[in-house]
C-alpha cells in the first residue's frame, strides 16, 4: 500500500471488522472515537513507512497519545497518558495505524483476561471460554481476523499463552529488545512489549519496527533493529533440545500429540532433536510468583489518588486518600499481589522468599546457558498446559490459574526470547508449541518457526 486513499480505507475496514467483533469485549476504545482517530492516523501516516497503512491494537497497559490508558483498571479509568510508548512511536512513525487499546487483565496480572475491570474478554471461537491472558484482548482481536498483528506484553506469558489459546502467533523478545518506555511496570525485571500475529511473518514484521535502542530506557540494549531473517529452507544444522522437564507423565494426552507432531516435522525438515534437561523447571512458578508480586508492589505503589487518574470520595486526609483509592482502584487480584509482594519483602522474610527466589532465577537461567553451551540452538515445548479453559474455571483458584503459567515464565526469569506457533487443534480449540531461543538470536528463532508454521497443519486435529 501506498497512497493515502489505500490507507484511508485500510483504517475503515479494520474499524468495521473491530465493530463486527464486538461482542468478544476485545477492544476498550468506544468505536465512535475509534473511527474517528484511524481517519486522521490514516490521513497524516507517513507513505513510505514500512508498515504503512496496517492496522495494530494495542494493549491497554501501553501508552498512547490518541486512546486513554486504563491498564485494565480502575484505577486508571480514563488515564490519558501525555506522551506515546517508544513502541507505538516507532509503528506510527512507520506508518502503522493504532486501532484502539486492546482489554487485559488489570496491570497484566492474569492469565485469562477475566481480571479486568471492564469485563472478561471471550475466546473467539467458543464464548464460554476465555482468550487466556493477559493480553487477551490483543489475541481474541487478531484471532477474530480483526487486526493482523497488536501488541501485548508479557511479565510471565501473557502474550505467548493467549496466542495460544487463540490460535495466533505470539512473540517475547529478549528482555532489553523493545524499549518498556511507555508500557506500564509490572514486574520491571521481568517486563518486555511483545507482538501477537495471525502469522509469523506478521508478528515479526511488526517486532522489527519496535525493536532497537532507546534512549529512554536504560535497560534497552544499545542495538539496532531486529533483522528478519528468509524463510528458511529446511532446517539442516538446527539443534533443537526438548526438554524433558517440559513433558511431564500427567500432560495433557492431545498436547503431548500435537508437540509429538511438531517435533517430527522439525526433524523431517532437517533439524536434529535431542533431549535436554532444564533441571530446575520445578521451581520456575513458585520463583516468579515470588518476584513478581515483589516488583509489583513496588511498582504499583504510584497509584495514590494524587498522580494518575481518578480520585476516589470520602478522603478527609492523606491516609484515608490512599487507602480509599487503592481500596475501591484495585481489583482483587492486584490487591493480592500487593499483599504478596509487600510480604515478601518485608525485613522478617526477605531472606527466606525474596532472596531465595533471586538465588533460584539465577540457577533457571544458568539450566538454559548451560543447554545452549552445550550447541542446542532452540528449545522446542508446549507453550500452554491444556487448551483455552472455561471461564469462571480458575477464577477462585488462583493457584490453579498460576499453574497456566508454568511453561512460559521461564523465558522470562532467564530474559529469553520465546514464540508460540499454533501446532493443532484439541476439539475445535487451538494450541501452541513454543519455541525458546538465545538472547538476541530472535533471527535464529523466527527461521525456525517459519518452518514449522509451513509444516504443521494447525488447523487439524491433533
Ligand atoms: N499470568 C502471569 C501473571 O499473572 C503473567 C502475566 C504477564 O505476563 N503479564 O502474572
Amino acid at each position: 500500500m501506498s497512497d493515502p486513499s489505500e490507507a484511508l480505507a485500510s483504517a475503515k475496514a479494520a474499524a468495521d471488522r473491530i465493530v463486527n467483533v464486538k461482542r468478544l469485549n476485545a477492544c476498550l476504545t468506544p468505536i465512535k472515537e475509534l473511527r474517528k482517530s484511524l481517519a486522521a492516523q490514516a490521513s497524516t501516516a507517513h507513505p513510505s513507512g514500512v508498515l504503512y497503512g496496517m492496522p495494530v491494537a494495542v494493549k491497554d497497559n501501553i501508552c498512547t497519545l490518541e486512546f486513554t490508558t486504563s491498564c485494565g483498571s480502575k484505577i486508571l479509568e480514563g488515564y490519558r497518558s501525555p506522551y506515546d510508548a517508544t513502541a507505538a512511536a516507532k509503528l506510527k512513525a512507520a506508518g502503522a495505524l493504532i486501532a484502539g487499546k486492546t482489554n487485559c487483565d488489570e496491570f497484566g496480572m492474569g492469565s485469562s483476561t477475566e481480571h479486568s475491570a471492564y469485563g472478561r474478554t471471550l475466546h473467539p471461537f467458543d464464548k464460554t471460554r476465555v482468550p487466556g491472558g493477559s493480553s487477551g484482548g490483543s489475541a481474541a482481536l487478531v484471532a477474530a481476523g480483526a487486526v493482523p498483528a497488536a501488541l501485548g506484553s508479557e511479565t510471565g506469558g501473557s502474550v505467548r499463552q493467549p496466542a495460544s489459546l487463540c490460535g495466533v502467533v505470539g512473540i517475547k523478545p529478549t528482555y532489553g529488545r523493545v524499549s518498556r518506555y511507555g508500557l506500564v511496570a509490572f514486574g520491571s525485571s521481568l517486563d518486555q512489549i511483545g507482538v501477537l500475529g495471525r502469522s509469523v511473518h506478521d508478528a515479526a514484521r511488526v517486532l522489527s519496527v519496535i525493536s532497537g535502542r532507546d534512549p529512554k530506557d536504560s535497560t534497552c540494549e544499545d542495538r539496532d533493529s531486529l533483522r528478519l531473517p528468509n524463510v528458511p529452507e529446511s532446517l539442516q544444522g538446527f539443534v533443537i533440545g526438548v526438554p524433558k522437564e517440559y513433558f511431564p507423565q500427567d500432560l495433557d494426552a492431545a498436547v503431548r500429540r500435537a508437540c509429538d507432531r511438531a517435533i517430527r516435522l522439525l526433524r523431517e525438515l532437517g533439524a536434529a532433536v535431542r533431549e535436554v534437561s532444564l533441571p530446575h523447571t520445578a521451581y520456575a512458578v513458585a520463583t516468579y510468583y515470588i518476584i513478581a508480586p515483589a516488583e509489583a508492589s513496588s511498582n504499583l505503589a504510584r497509584y495514590d489518588g494524587a498522580r494518575y487518574g481518578p480520585r476516589f470520595n470520602g478522603s478527609e486526609d492523606v491516609r484515608a486518600l490512599y487507602r480509599t483509592t487503592r481500596g475501591d482502584g484495585f481489583g482483587p487480584e492486584v490487591r493480592r499481589r500487593v499483599l504478596v509482594g509487600t510480604y515478601v519483602l518485608s525485613s522478617g522474610y526477605y531472606d527466606a522468599y525474596y532472596r531465595k527466589a533471586q538465588q533460584m532465577r539465577a540457577l533457571i537461567a544458568q539450566d538454559f546457558r548451560n543447554v545452549f553451551d552445550r550447541g542446542v540452538d532452540l528449545l522446542f515445548t508446549p507453550t500452554t498446559p491444556t487448551p483455552a479453559f472455561k471461564a469462571g474455571e480458575k477464577l477462585n483458584d488462583p493457584v490453579a490459574m498460576y499453574l497456566s503459567d508454568i511453561f512460559t515464565v521461564t523465558a522470562n526469569i532467564a530474559g529469553l526470547p520465546a514464540i508460540s506457533v499454533p501446532i493443532g487443534r484439541i476439539k475445535g480449540l487451538p494450541i501452541g508449541g513454543q519455541l525458546i531461543g538465545q538472547a538476541f538470536l530472535e533471527d535464529e528463532m523466527l527461521e525456525a518457526a517459519y518452518a514449522l508454521e509451513r509444516a504443521v497443519p494447525a488447523a487439524e486435529e491433533a
